[in-house]
């Protein structure tokens, strides 16, 4: 596929005082098309009340740049998890207010990680995640929720075909339940990422190509079989520059989100305070194809 119809982003903020029409402008001083946002902290249940005039300013600055409101992504906030059966009444509710948000927000995918079973069995956690998504999934409300494939880090839910499939199959509304795939989580969970295709031929076979709605691109500061979840910036990690443009430029997942969620990049090893997003120049070396040996000194110095 050429360069020009990429849909790649990365993860941008949500501030209090901008909302959208913040994550939009940060998205555009990335050169990128599309991008992922928290609705509020990942780590706390605070969400503070949208203001539409600011979603409307948003909508104004998408169209004249051309951002497709329906590939925009929010990320679920990871204390959420309804795996774990002693905190399943907090989980669903917190969710239940977030795609009242991301319908709000005129949002249309809600990426989860499924869950952990924590101290259950991984049969239990996989019929706490089904009867939670049960709940929640809305038939009245345009907002699809995508199973993010896991590294399968300690014990996460969703680093196999398998569990995916059980869910999915589980679940009552198929429409609003889909996937998003991960790089640096395939990779950690064991596929063989430069037999990316062959991945895409078992995942069209177990669950259907057609649920698979974005993909986080990131590279991998482990090895592949790890199950660690750690992510590195494009091509300094363990899968590879070649081997993430195979699967960024792939032909069958063409209309689909690219999310960058690689990490911010200290000024020095001994100045960790000032961080700087890669981004920008990621976005830049994935249109040209090309590493950029250069890319840390560059990213460092804005350049
Ligand atoms: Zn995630």
């Amino acid at each position: 596929m050429k360069k020009e119809d990429l849909i790649i982003g990365s993860h941008v903020g949500f501030s209090s005082k901008e909302q959208l029409l913040g994550s939009v402008k940060e998205a555009l001083s990335y050169g990128a098309n599309t991008f992922m946002f928290y609705t509020g902290a990942p780590q706390n249940t605070k969400r503070l009340p949208l203001d539409d005039n600011l979603t409307y300013e948003a909508y104004q600055l998408m169209k004249e740049n051309s951002i497709d409101l329906s590939k925009i992504i929010i990320h679920a906030p990871y204390i959420v998890n309804l795996g774990n059966l002693a905190n399943f009444d907090f989980s669903v509710s917190f969710l239940q207010g977030e795609i009242e948000r991301a319908s709000t927000l005129g949002i249309k995918y809600m990426v989860l990680h499924p869950g952990a079973s924590v101290s259950y069995t991984k049969e239990q956690a996989l019929n706490s995640i089904i009867d939670g998504l049960n709940i929640i999934l809305d038939n009245d409300k345009d907002v699809t929720i995508l199973l993010e494939t896991m590294a399968g880090k300690g014990t996460e839910i969703g680093s196999t075909l398998e569990e995916l499939k059980e869910i999915i199959e589980k679940v009552k509304f198929k429409d609003k339940i889909g996937v998003c795939l991960d790089t640096c989580h395939l990779f950690d969970s064991g596929v063989d990422l430069n037999n990316f295709d062959a991945y895409l031929d078992d995942f069209d076979k177990e669950i259907g190509i057609k649920y698979i709605k974005c993909i986080h691109i990131n590279d991998s500061k482990n090895l592949s079989g790890s199950h660690k979840d750690r992510h590195e910036n494009i091509g300094l990690g363990n899968i590879g520059f070649n081997t993430l443009i195979d699967i960024i430029y792939n032909e069958r997942l063409k209309d689909i989100p690219r999310i960058l969620e690689t990490p911010y990049v200290a000024l020095s090893d001994n100045d960790k305070e000032k961080i700087y997003p890669p981004y920008k120049y990621e976005i830049k070396m994935i249109k040209n194809k090309e590493f950029d040996n250069k890319l840390l000194e560059k990213i460092r110095n804005n350049e």
